[in-house]
């Protein structure tokens, strides 16, 4: 689960917009965090949902909240809406992309599973796992089979970084690359790349928000600066992403 920044609430002539009704936050989000699942990872091709991390159901008030959105496929907002315990818990017993650390907290596998990672603390572990079980993104019941999904993503990915090595280019990082975000599910690149710093660190600055906070090391080594890295590859980001505000949605 990638860990991404919002930022403040978007302006109109440097005042805060205030959004008439929450589908009007969509393109704004869009360009700061990418047309990406905030749960399953994946590229949004249809009906890009406005998730709300409190529901509207529970906490009216926050409806129209730029700071209660997330972007989500339509699966995945209806997995979370339905699970009994999202109007039974508060949001503090969970991990949230928007505030917390969502990559490192999680292992991915060949098999599609995410599984909780063994090495953090217990009590950590409980809130990860009670994650996973909110947003189901282990459940092979869905209609959007995602678990199958990943599993896919991880064979592209994990064949990929075979071709890297037979072929180390900068023409054959960029191809990655440009798979990955046209794909989504950066989690699983990030794990299947996990020993190409400077693959990782393309995927890092072209997925949009990513919140580089939690990647420190990542950028120890200092080869390649993110802002150099980006200037690199950011024409590729481009082609995928959103240009404007001015783009219309349907909501
Ligand atoms: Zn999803």
């Amino acid at each position: 689960m990638r860990p991404i920044i919002r930022g403040d609430i978007p302006t109109e002539n440097a005042i805060p917009i205030t959004f008439a009704h929450y589908g009007k936050a969509l393109p704004h989000l869009v360009r700061r965090i990418g047309l990406y699942c905030s749960y399953c990872g994946k590229r949004i091709e249809n009906s890009p949902a406005i998730e709300h991390i409190c529901p509207k159901s529970v906490d009216p008030s926050l409806e129209l909240d730029w700071n209660n959105f997330l972007l989500a496929c339509k699966n995945c907002n209806s997995i979370k809406h339905v699970h009994p315990d999202n109007i039974n818990e508060s949001k503090k017993d969970y991990f949230w992309p928007d505030e917390d650390d969502t990559f490192n907290i999680f292992t991915y596998e060949y098999s599609g599973k995410i599984n909780v990672k063994n090495s953090i603390p217990p009590e950590i572990k409980e809130k990860a796992k009670k994650t996973l079980e909110l947003t189901g993104l282990n459940r092979y019941d869905r209609g959007d089979e995602i678990p199958l999904k990943r599993r896919e993503a991880w064979g592209v990915a994990t064949e990929s970084l075979s071709d890297l090595k037979k072929c180390e280019t900068e023409e054959m990082k960029r191809q990655i690359i440009r798979t990955a975000v046209s794909r989504g599910y950066w989690s699983v690149w990030m794990t299947v790349f996990r020993n190409e710093n400077n693959i990782l660190k393309s995927l890092i600055d072209l997925f949009p928000g990513t919140n580089t906070k939690y990647f420190s090391y990542i950028y120890q080594d200092n080869l390649l600066s993110k802002t150099e890295n980006s200037e690199k590859l950011i024409n590729l980001a481009n082609r995928f992403q959103i240009p404007n505000e001015q783009s219309s949605f349907h909501e």
